[in-house]
């Protein structure tokens, strides 16, 4: 897929362009949360977090546009 090729070879990891901080909406409680994220670890990344306020756990996808943008979702994991 050659924007995935793009991200992977252009991609600013680190370099203080990138957004580092996210506001997204618990899937479980509704409750909007302020997460930290890392660009060091690579343009596209899925992991799971836990809400801050319900505790439940979030499947979380973060996408890193080319110029820096954080594209993120949540889902119920
Ligand atoms: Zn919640």
């Amino acid at each position: 897929m050659i924007f995935r090729d793009f991200l992977e070879d252009e991609f600013p990891l680190g370099d203080g362009t990138a957004e580092t901080r996210a506001t997204v909406v618990c899937p479980y409680c509704g409750e909007a949360n302020e997460i930290g994220l890392d660009p060091g670890s690579g343009a596209r990344q899925e992991y799971v977090e836990d809400c801050q306020v319900c505790c439940q756990p979030w499947r979380v996808r973060v996408q890193y546009l080319p110029d820096g943008t954080a594209d993120v979702s949540v889902e119920e994991a």
